[in-house]
């Protein structure tokens, strides 16, 4: 049995944390390839090494003495490596760090250092070989992401080892200059070596003891849960539930592995367990809510739209032209709105708003901006009747309007529009209409 194990940053910003990570590694001996992210948050107002190390970045580039940044980074470190009480010294690292932040190296490569560092750490730590990820993850030249000669170069590095640690959230192009995912990268970086050795499971080790209905930040105390599809986690991790990168079930998928969601710092918890597809009926009709705010929708009045071919193609070529991205789109017969993020759309909204009369002639068009979208998921809602209507009256009773309802033709998802003042509290309605005992689906 192989599992890959992957610890947030959280699970690794203090040596104490670091010994909790140690001793889930030894209680299991599958637990063969490590992928550490940068030391997170000791406490709540503390900084993440990752933004020290953007910041100390910015001032390198701007020319600015960085000493004192780089410093307070590398005491994170040794903070780390005296509670562990290793013997290792990562003044050779820094002072190559240095050199690099002078000649301006990148962002990107002031970032992966958090990731890169910590490996060492790990490595040494565990007594696991360390791989850099820079000569296993690799992006093609403009910067995209290579999965398929990712997995061979990684399949093939990884076979014979017997250990290894693999920082998170970097890689390189071809040339070597390092480049990173996006934020929460480390994700993404485990489920590609899950997918290289063909685990049995990937085990995502965080700071909750799985993946919870809903934010536990918007519901006290949401329902953890236990066992989630890949496609539903896709539409909840996508509409703003943070715990795992929303591409990181891509590489693991095509393998078919489970990601087993853990808390590090309750490590007997059961934690989610994330799957291609179950006979598992959910406890509930709907398996969780996520939402994001920040919408603006754009409604498109035209008589007769209905009939004349192209219509909506020319409305969406518009925002194509513009760079704005479009979320949703629902539609009547003489209307069609569409849903965009706030922020790409206010700079350039009169421009968009004169392309869209040159290209359609609308009768009118009108605006609602400070929109926010809702998702409510579930694999347990196809087949089962006046949910939209359940949505509507306990929404209707809080006296909160709906901007907007859209069911997928999947029947995995219902998104609703609401003002963005609405947001938590609609959330917070919905869950209490589904999650109740006497709500559960019938087993
Ligand atoms: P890590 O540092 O381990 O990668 P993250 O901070 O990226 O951890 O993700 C875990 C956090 O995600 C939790 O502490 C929690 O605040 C937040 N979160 C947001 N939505 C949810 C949800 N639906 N379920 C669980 N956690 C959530
Ligand atoms: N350390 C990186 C970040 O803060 C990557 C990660 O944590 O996954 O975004
Ligand atoms: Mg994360």
């Amino acid at each position: 049995m192989v599992k890959v194990v992957k610890f947030g940053g959280s699970s690794l910003a203090s040596a104490e944390q670091f010994k909790k990570v140690g001793n889930i590694i030894r209680s299991d001996d599958s637990r063969k390839y490590v992928i550490p992210s940068a030391p997170g948050k000791r406490f709540d107002e503390d900084t993440k090494v990752t933004d020290m190390l953007y910041k100390c970045y910015a001032e390198a580039e701007a020319g600015k003495s960085f000493d004192r940044h780089l410093k307070a980074i590398e005491e994170r470190y040794n903070e780390i490596i005296k509670g562990l009480g290793l013997k290792l010294s990562l003044k050779e690292q820094f002072e190559t760090i240095k050199k690099n932040f002078q000649a301006k190296a990148g962002s990107d490569y002031a970032a992966s250092r958090g990731e890169y560092l910590n490996g060492i750490i790990m490595a040494k730590y565990l007594d696991y070989e360390f791989i850099d990820a820079a000569t296993v993850i690799c992006f093609d030249k403009n910067g995209e992401f290579n999965g398929e000669k990712t997995n061979e170069v990684m399949a093939h590095r990884l076979e014979g080892t017997k250990n290894a640690v693999v920082p998170g959230f970097y890689g390189a192009l071809p040339n070597g200059q390092i480049k990173t995912f996006s934020r929460g990268g480390s994700d993404v970086t485990g489920s590609i070596v899950a997918r290289a050795l063909k685990a049995d499971v990937y085990e995502n080790w965080t700071d909750v003891s799985g993946f919870l209905a809903a934010d536990p930040r918007i519901v006290d105390n949401p329902k953890p849960i236990t066992i989630i599809t890949y496609k539903e986690l896709r539409e909840l991790s996508y509409m703003g539930a943070s715990v795992l990168h929303e591409s990181a079930i891509f590489p693991v998928r095509k393998e078919g592995i489970p990601i087993n969601i853990k808390n590090t710092n309750a490590p007997d918890d059961k934690g989610t367990m994330i799957v291609e597809t179950t006979c598992n009926k959910p406890d509930c009709i709907i398996t969780g809510i996520a939402g994001k705010k920040g919408f603006v929708s754009i409604s498109i009045d035209k008589d007769m739209m209905n009939s004349e071919i192209g219509f909506g193609r020319k409305v969406l070529q518009v925002f194509e032209d513009n760079g704005i991205s479009f979320e949703h789109m629902p539609s009547g017969i003489d209307t069609m709105t569409v849903f965009v993020h706030q922020d790409e759309f206010v700079e350039n909204e009169q421009k968009v708003l004169a392309q869209l009369h040159r290209a359609v002639h609308p009768d009118t068009i009108e605006l609602e901006a400070d929109l926010a979208l809702i998702a409510v998921v579930g694999r347990g809602m196809k087949n089962n009747s006046g949910i939209a209507g359940n949505i509507f009256s306990a929404l209707a009773k809080q006296k909160i309007n709906i901007k907007m309802i859209d069911q997928g033709s999947s029947e995995l998802n219902i998104i609703i529009g609401v003002r963005n003042r609405y947001f938590e509290d609609a959330i917070k309605t919905i869950y209490n209409v589904f999650v109740p005992e006497n709500n559960a689906v019938k087993k």
